[in-house]
């Protein structure tokens, strides 16, 4: 599918250059004379509409959602040149990717662009131009706003993948699935196959009776259902490699047929060969198993919070749960001071450390119903639910208080103290849980900048 929208001159061909001119001059007119009466239509319409309304606060639409859609308006409408066009088109990639972090369902954007061709539509045909230029000017709208929609369905659909695999991990993981069973029985498979082929071999047997290792049943398992648990891992891909050099040691022939072995010696490097090769195997598949394993109870390895995977299908819970019961929830974003003088001067091992006992405080200051997550390095991240920023605060300030009262002990007489630079935001109603944190990152980013140790709170 092309995204590329093509030119006016190359749509219309037919066209001469002053009719073209004059339909890019209506357009520009019309759209930039009335982008706030259309931006008004569209979100009234939206508002009114049961399904939508439920994914739009009313602040969130005036504050980001109505100025969002003008610009883009003019941006798409209005463009000068081929290049400009491009930026729009790539601006539409990420806000696909925006739509689908907010869950906005794929119908309702359509909805509302079907409105905005009606709307501007209406207005080109009453307006300067004769009939046929009019015609042309509804027909470039009508394209320049399909392949908008389609850029960002795309994108849409990309992230929506990937978002489905977390959402996955996250079902499975709370499901309780028996991953260990799964890896066990997998690597049973495999040296089950790597015995026949040995057994094959030492009879002398012809080795077609054999199925290479891509199409034996662990082949199958790795195409298809491995792709979908590890998430195309490297460790996956490599494991394909290693599948496809087994395959290509014992089977050269380009029509799959084994090779004859013609000496003991031959037998043997091929024997060892193979070996290796799913030696190699075993070994990645655990690697792979075992980070799924940490990820199946959610938790980072070091301070077991939870893993900032599960971030996007917390904060996409809660954006619904306050959007449902009109309750408002905030995000802190901790990040630990100076942490890396910590590591420079106590080691690694005492900054981790410090980092299991920082960890362990923030717990300690939390409800059972917020979420703490492990954020990055030295950073944490909050979720207190059904909180305003009064109260946040509050929490806020108990926690940086306490990190601070409660040095990490290294041994009898050495501690380790540290404190906490906190950012926090309340949820705006803005649908895109992104936003939130990005606020939140500013408001830490001015906690420290304004001396670290502190709380600031994120402007609304
Ligand atoms: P600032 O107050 O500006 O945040 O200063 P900082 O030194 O904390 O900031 P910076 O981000 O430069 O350093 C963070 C350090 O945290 C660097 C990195 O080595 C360390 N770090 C990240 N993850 C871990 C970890 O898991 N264990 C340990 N011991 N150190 C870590
Ligand atoms: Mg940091
Ligand atoms: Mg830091």
């Amino acid at each position: 599918m092309s995204e590329s929208a093509g030119t006016m001159e190359e749509l219309f061909g037919w066209a001469s250059q002053a009719a073209l001119s004059a339909v890019r001059t209506e357009i520009r007119e019309v759209v930039s004379g009335n982008k706030s009466a259309l931006v008004e239509a569209f979100y009234g319409y939206m508002m009114e509409d049961a399904e939508a309304s439920r994914f739009l606060s009313v602040k969130a639409v005036e504050a980001h959602l109505k100025p969002g859609l003008e610009i883009w308006l003019e941006r798409l409408l209005c463009h000068q040149t081929a290049e400009e066009l491009e930026e729009v088109l790539a601006m539409q990639r990420h806000v696909g990717e925006v739509h689908a972090r907010a869950q906005i369902p794929l119908q309702l954007v359509a909805r509302g662009m079907r409105l905005l061709k009606r709307e501007i539509s209406a207005r080109l045909v009453v307006g300067h131009l004769g009939r046929d230029e009019s015609v042309l000017a509804v027909m470039w709208v009508i394209h320049l706003i399909d392949v908008a929609f389609e850029t960002m369905s795309s994108a849409f659909e990309h992230s929506r993948e990937g978002d489905v695999r977390t959402d996955e991990a996250y079902r499975m993981s709370a499901a309780g699935t028996n991953l260990s069973l799964d890896r066990e029985r997998q690597i049973a498979v495999l040296r089950e196959w790597e015995s026949r082929l040995f057994r094959a071999m030492a009879m002398e047997m012809p080795l077609e009776n054999v199925s290479s290792l891509h199409s034996s049943s662990f082949g199958l398992w790795l195409d298809h259902k491995a792709a979908l648990i590890f998430d195309n891992t490297r460790e996956l891909s490599l494991i394909g490699e290693c599948v496809g050099n087994i395959d290509g040691a014992v089977f050269p022939a380009p029509d799959g047929a084994a090779r004859p072995i013609s000496s003991p010696e031959g037998l043997r490097a091929l024997i060892k060969s193979v070996t290796a090769g799913v030696d190699q195997i075993v070994y990645l598949l655990n690697a792979m198993f075992d980070r799924l394993a940490d990820l199946e109870v959610g938790r980072d390895v070091l301070t077991h919070l939870f893993n900032r995977r599960f971030l996007p299908t917390i904060m996409k819970r809660e954006i619904d749960l306050s959007r449902r019961t009109g309750t408002t929830f905030c995000v802190l974003l901790l990040d630990v001071d100076l942490f890396k003088e910590v590591n420079d001067r106590y080691g690694h091992d005492a900054g981790d450390k410090v980092l299991q006992n920082v960890a362990g405080l923030l717990l300690a200051q939390v409800r059972i119903s917020d979420f703490v997550f492990r954020y990055g390095g030295e950073e944490f991240l909050i979720v207190l639910a059904e909180v305003d920023e009064t109260k946040a605060h509050f929490v806020a300030e108990k926690i940086r208080r306490s990190v601070e009262a409660n040095p990490t002990p290294l041994s009898e007489d050495r501690k380790i103290q540290v404190t906490l630079s906190i950012g926090l935001a309340q949820h705006d109603g803005h649908p895109d849980f992104s936003r939130l944190v990005e606020r939140a990152d500013k408001a830490l980013y001015q906690a420290k900048a304004s001396g670290r140790n502190r709380t600031v709170v994120a402007a609304s």
